[in-house]
């Protein structure tokens, strides 16, 4: 009978610390939403670009995939998310910035439509990702302008550009997304340069926008002072790594949103950035950044 009872005290006691243990990680390695609303992570993968959507009606979206090394990350990130099918797979553009990881993503998940432009690089890092797709008989949609994505019932996706066969620099190839649930927007730019802005401009689509992804890492190439004007977004966020190469995010840019007094969230600063839609109404995980910017 006294055995018994201690038998059943260690296995309490056993049951007890499995389940700290996994609350504890959930809790302190990935937030998890309301997955009841739209939510749009920002994922921290340095100098690089990787945005996870999921919708209120459980469709869920990736925009690019950062780095070759954040490969790994990305998947774990998104697995702990409870996700196993991603609806729609972009690839703004072919950057190793941008589709690094996602010859894993495309290995380690069920991907329903995947959007690319129709720019190739002549990369291993573009190779990998063709290669990945190939083998898993996965077809690729050429994105551009004027498409609807048709990711949920709720949100709706659109392509704003590319809006021209051929551009010098791959960054115009970008595919541009617009996001809009009820009255709560977000537009992703991705690398998308001064030109393609103009093109959006020219074209006459509906892209003010509550929360704007800031194109190319805050680089002077994007963010043209009419573009932001006609965005009038309430906030920003910026994809950047600490200390990088480009000297990201410029000056020009900085200067531009203090004068606008946008509020600027920003991974090099913030970490992982999470912003969450009920529809009427978006809140961010984190404190807003500052106007820091980087000399080259
Ligand atoms: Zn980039």
């Amino acid at each position: 009978m006294k055995i018994k009872k201690i038998i059943i005290f260690i296995l309490t006691l056993l049951l007890a610390v499995v389940l700290a243990y996994f609350s504890f990680d959930t809790v302190t390695q990935v937030e998890q939403p309301d997955k009841t609303k739209l939510n749009v992570h920002f994922i921290d993968v340095g100098q690089a670009d990787c945005m996870l959507i999921t919708t209120p009606d459980d469709k869920t979206m990736l925009i690019d995939a950062g780095n070759n090394a954040d490969g790994d990350d990305v998947v774990n990130y998104i697995k702990k998310q409870g996700i196993d099918t991603i609806d729609v797979l972009i690839g703004t553009h072919p950057h190793e910035d941008h589709i690094g990881g996602m010859d894993d993503v495309i290995k380690n998940f069920n991907i329903g439509k995947f959007y690319m432009p129709r720019a190739a690089n002549n990369t291993k890092t573009f190779e990998d990702v063709l290669d990945a797709a190939q083998e898993k008989g996965l077809k690729i949609t050429a994105g551009k302008a004027g498409m609807n994505i048709g990711l949920s019932d709720s949100v709706n996706a659109e392509i704003l550009a590319p809006n021209s066969e051929t551009y010098k620099d791959l960054n115009n190839y970008s595919i541009v997304v617009k996001l809009t649930y009820k009255q709560d927007s977000f537009l992703f730019m991705g690398d998308a340069e001064k030109q393609s802005e103009n093109e959006i401009l020219d074209k006459g689509y509906d892209i003010s926008t509550d929360v704007l992804k800031i194109g190319h890492h805050g680089s002077s190439t994007s963010t043209s002072e009419n573009f932001l004007k006609a965005v009038s977004p309430n906030d920003t966020v910026i994809c950047v790594g600490k200390g990088n190469d480009y000297g990201h995010p410029h000056k020009e840019t900085m200067k531009l949103l203090k004068d606008y007094g946008l509020t600027v969230y920003r991974t090099d600063e913030c970490g992982t950035i999470i912003a969450t839609s009920d529809g009427n109404g978006i809140t961010f995980n984190v404190k807003p950044g500052d106007y820091k910017y980087h000399s080259k």
